[in-house]
């Protein structure tokens, strides 16, 4: 079960460093960081990294309305229906994030609006379900160099 943290006593215009946001919610500084793997933006990379207020209070709260309900394989979160849906047409558009992390976008086949998911690429194999999904031209060729390495690494080690 994922733990409530008032983010609301973050400053929207206000940017934190991981040891200050930790304080203000009361988290741990790892947990901060297993949000920023998990693909929360943040402000500058170089070290202190900088968490906008904002930013965070955004995904916090997308991390909660998630939480309630987890969406099943090729499901995407609908925020009007309140509920995961498989997307019309079962089409998806991954879109970067990070370098590790990204945004499936769909639309919900009960409202027409866009749903969300934000998925890391290492495991859009298992969330994407039966689901087509559209990369970024150029993302696609560096995930397939990627799965034929570790295909290729799987074959020595067999
Ligand atoms: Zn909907």
């Amino acid at each position: 079960m994922a733990r409530r943290f008032n983010y609301r006593r973050l400053k929207i215009h206000f940017s934190y460093t991981i040891d200050e946001a930790a304080r203000v919610l009361g988290a741990h500084k790892h947990t901060v960081r297993s949000w920023i793997e998990e693909g929360l933006p943040v402000v500058c990379r170089q070290r202190p990294i900088l968490i906008s207020g904002g930013v965070l209070r955004d995904f916090l709260s997308a991390r909660r309305s998630r939480s309630k309900t987890s969406c099943g394989p090729g499901q995407l979160y609908c925020l009007s229906c309140r509920s995961p849906k498989t997307p019309a047409e079962l089409m998806a558009d991954y879109t970067p994030l990070t370098a590790k992390t990204g945004n499936l976008t769909g639309l919900c086949p009960d409202c027409d609006r866009f749903i969300h998911r934000v998925v890391s690429l290492a495991k859009i194999e298992l969330v994407r379900g039966k689901l087509e999904v559209g990369f970024p031209q150029g993302l696609e060729r560096i995930r397939q160099t990627t799965s034929t390495r570790s295909h290729c690494d799987l074959k020595k080690k067999a």
